[in-house]
């Protein structure tokens, strides 16, 4: 069962609401214990599968958390989850595996989605991984080495031509009859995955694994006391709220921690909404959009920052925006730490900062940083993509 989180209503199937937020897959947390591991499938009875299908999605998430204390800001103590050491890079990989592996369930063969960055990647790998095929809309004029990185894993490509922001709600709705388990940036089976991330942050420290020998004889708290990740669509986000009212349910967090989510200035749509006060999370105008390095946190139109807005209220922490220029030197000094990230990446170690001037983390707290993704490497340059307009996309599934 899916519910919505806002007016509480139970759904069998689909992706959103009527109210028009997106679904969440219903659980029972109550008697779990935290697992003696990670891994996505540590996770199993807080999943809609519990076990994973042969191949790849075996070995997304058990990431490592790292105390890091060359990079502490100002007395605040920095942990960094290093996401980029999934199979594709991306904590995306988490969402895909079990995005997939509830296909393979359903006797599904078809998989998609809508990204031209690490999600894209990552459905295609997952969707290999499992014998699935796959679909991935990607925008007409995305370039060309995004496009060699996807096609690397052999699925299916359709540019489109037209608004790309639409084709998020195009996909879903075209999805029942073109009979794709389309997995999109906030689908409920991929926020189920996504919110592994934040449980085995939260089991690191509930079990005492969080320290480092930097820290003396001190040992880490069994809660951390904020959680930092970048926000894009508001899925990742949505997830770690997920997370933290199921630990919590569960008895398990003594004092919850508080969720801070950051966007780049560049386009920060949440992040306005948030210093406004505002119930809701507006799109973005094009000319409110500028560019911006953290290119997989641009987002106009997030179709879950509202979660992402709630999720920082109700933990007690905030959404914020950070400058590109406020990015590059926590880039350079996590590479200096050995830990090579893309910007977007980068982003909570700049937003520690602004809340350390904020005083909204205080001296000696423990911060995890979500570092959620390694940046692009080289794919294949030989790429088989056809070129379709948007009006033309449910003929290109095969929709009558
Ligand atoms: C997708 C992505 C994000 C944003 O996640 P959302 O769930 O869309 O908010 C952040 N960082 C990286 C590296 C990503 O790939
Ligand atoms: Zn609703």
């Amino acid at each position: 069962m899916l519910t919505c989180y806002a007016c509480e209503r139970r759904f069998e199937t689909g992706q959103r609401c009527d109210c028009g937020e997106p679904l969440w897959v219903d659980t029972d947390p109550a008697g779990i214990a935290w697992p003696d591991r990670d891994g996505v499938w540590a996770f199993g009875d807080l999943l809609p599968v519990e076990r994973p299908p042969d191949g790849l999605a075996a070995a997304a998430g058990g990431t490592p958390l790292v105390r890091t204390p060359a990079l502490d800001v100002d007395g605040a103590r920095v942990h960094v989850k290093l996401e980029g050491t999934n199979p594709t890079g991306s904590f995306k990989d988490r969402g895909s595996a079990v995005g997939v592996a509830a296909a393979v369930a359903a006797g599904t063969d078809t998989v998609g989605t809508v990204s031209h960055g690490n999600m894209a990647a990552s459905m295609a790998a997952h969707a290999a991984g499992a014998d699935l095929d796959c679909v991935v809309l990607v925008p007409a004029d995305i370039p060309e080495a995004r496009l060699g990185r996807i096609a690397t894993y052999g699925p299916r490509i359709v540019r489109v031509d037209g608004d790309y922001g639409r084709l998020y709600h195009d996909a879903l709705a075209l999805a029942p009859a073109a009979g794709v388990e389309f997995v999109v940036s906030d689908s409920p089976l991929r926020v189920a995955g996504q919110k592994t991330t934040t449980l085995e942050v939260l089991r690191a420290f509930a079990a005492g694994e969080a320290s480092g020998a930097g820290d003396g004889a001190a040992p880490s708290p069994s809660v951390p006391d904020a959680v930092v990740l970048p926000v894009s669509s508001g899925g990742h986000a949505s997830a770690a709220w997920k997370a933290v009212r199921e630990a919590s349910a569960a008895g398990l967090l003594d004092d919850p921690p508080r969720l801070y989510f950051v966007q780049a200035a560049a386009c920060a749509p949440v992040a306005r909404a948030f210093e406004r006060g505002d119930e809701a999370v507006t799109r973005l105008a094009p000319e409110e959009v500028g560019e911006t390095v953290a290119y997989s946190i641009a987002n106009a139109d997030p179709p879950s920052g509202t979660r992402a807005l709630a999720a920082a209220r109700d933990t007690g922490g905030a959404d914020l925006a950070v400058d590109d220029d406020a990015v590059a030197d926590p880039q350079r000094d996590l590479a200096g730490a050995g830990l090579r990230v893309e910007a977007a990446s980068a982003t909570p170690l700049a937003a520690v900062g602004t809340l350390r001037e904020l005083s909204a983390v205080d001296r000696g707290e423990h911060v995890v940083c979500v570092a959620t993704g390694v940046g692009y490497g080289s794919g294949s340059t030989a790429v088989d993509a056809e070129t379709v307009a948007r009006a033309d996309l449910g003929a290109a599934l095969g929709v009558e």
